[in-house]
């Protein structure tokens, strides 16, 4: 069900689901387990967020949102919604594989619905999870001067090139690419998406440690790897359609996951600060708590808006600049009240809870980087939502 049907039908089902799977999560025996789970390493997590989405997915709760097609049970944006806010108000960490799925599913979903219901089960069920693969080294904010070059050879494509910060992309059973099948001057014309396994001959993964010392990212390299057509996304020459599309998902959807998490972190944060942290940090804490929430207000707006299937557009930069400032201040907060044991490291503190805390602190610092700069978001905003004057280069 979704929206647009029977508007009282529609709001019952939601609150059917969040009373429902708020009571499992209560119920659940092991709560208290995902609950205190800290990791040491990026693989870890993703190895425990399986097993978490296995277990929900088999209870079903993971599938609302989500076509019956790819393995879901229907429902649309604001049953995922709700299902981020029921695990962050029960406090429990979401599986770190939603990052991803929320950035690539939707497109994938509404530009290879073959593809969606052939693979997009095993991203729900935990058994695989995919990469982002668009930036390369020259060609970040300027997406569309990259150079990973497709040609199209009968039924297949053959791919060579480089992509670089593929979030999950060491563990990542599949990437999403964004290749170039035009000229080199195309731009964005010139462009196509395509579905790549990364265990195709030619595809080497190679991870990146963060400064945290986690291997986060990934460098891909494409080296004469050869690819079904029928793994295009969209069409070929098509790509920017698809990314553009993609982006307010990566903006808006993503935007409001991570939000929950940053409120869940908020909370724990709280907990702690009821014998620790000044004056200060606790008015600090509400200046936050309230940017938080503002953003939060500001994404939920926009998921109610792609639930209702409208285009979003370059409005989700403000989502993406709320949100990305938001959870590196909540995280800059955290350091701040528990700097000594971040710093230093105590005894009596469990090692892998600290090394977390760390974790997300130094990958916080790219919340204005990754999926666009805050620079670049400012200028979208700037030329399509203020129509302020070009500015002189
Ligand atoms: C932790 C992390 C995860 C990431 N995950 C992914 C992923 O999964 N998939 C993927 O494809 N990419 C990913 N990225 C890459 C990310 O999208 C790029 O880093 C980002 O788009 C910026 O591109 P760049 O690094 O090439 O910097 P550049 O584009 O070289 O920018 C350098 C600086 O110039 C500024 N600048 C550039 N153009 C303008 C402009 N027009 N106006 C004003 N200022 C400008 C930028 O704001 C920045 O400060 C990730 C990056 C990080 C750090």
């Amino acid at each position: 069900m979704n929206a647009v049907d029977n508007a009282a039908e529609y709001r019952a089902d939601v609150s059917r689901y969040r009373r429902d799977f708020r009571r499992y999560l209560q119920e659940l025996s092991w709560a208290d387990q995902w609950r205190a789970v800290s990791f040491t390493s990026a693989e870890d997590e993703l190895a425990f967020g399986s097993k978490v989405l296995a277990e929900l997915y088999a209870q079903g709760w993971n599938r609302l949102g989500w076509p019956v097609e790819v393995g879901g049970l229907g429902g649309d944006e604001i049953h995922r919604a709700v299902y981020y806010e029921e695990i962050g108000a029960a406090m429990l960490p979401i599986p770190a594989q939603h990052w991803t799925l929320e950035t690539l599913g939707p497109a994938l979903i509404h530009f290879a619905p073959d593809l969606a219901s052939q693979y997009l089960s095993g991203y729900l069920d935990g058994s695989e999870w995919w990469g982002q693969s668009f930036s390369e080294p020259e060609s970040g904010s300027d997406l569309a001067s990259l150079r990973t070059r497709a040609s199209v050879d009968g039924d297949e494509l053959v791919i060579n090139g480089q992509k670089i910060w593929t979030s999950q992309g060491p563990t990542a059973r599949r990437v999403v690419a964004l290749v170039r099948t035009g000229t080199p001057e195309s731009r964005h014309r010139g462009l196509t998406m395509v579905l790549v396994d990364t265990d195709t001959p030619g595809v080497t993964v190679r991870p990146i440690a963060l400064a945290s010392g986690r291997r986060e990212l990934a460098e891909i390299f494409f080296d004469d790897v050869h690819v079904p057509r029928e793994r295009v996304i969209g069409e070929i020459d098509g790509g920017w359609a698809v990314t553009m599309y993609l982006m307010q998902y990566e903006r808006g959807m993503y935007g409001y996951a991570v939000l929950n998490k940053a409120m869940t972190e908020l909370g724990r944060l709280r907990e702690y600060m009821v014998t620790a942290g000044s004056t200060a940090d606790r008015a600090r804490f509400g200046e936050i708590y309230i940017q938080v929430v503002c953003a939060q207000a500001r994404t939920a707006e926009t998921v109610r808006r792609l639930a209702r299937g409208e285009i979003v557009g370059p409005e989700s930069s403000v989502d993406k600049l709320l949100f990305g400032t938001a959870e590196k201040a909540v995280n800059d907060l955290v350091l701040d009240v528990r700097r000594d044991q971040m710093v230093g490291g105590r005894p009596d503190v469990d090692a892998a809870e600290l090394d977390s805390l760390r974790a997300e602190w130094w990958y916080t610092r790219a919340g204005t980087v990754m999926g666009g700069s805050a620079e670049v978001q400012r200028g979208i905003i700037a030329d399509h939502l203020l129509r302020l004057p070009k500015e002189k280069r």
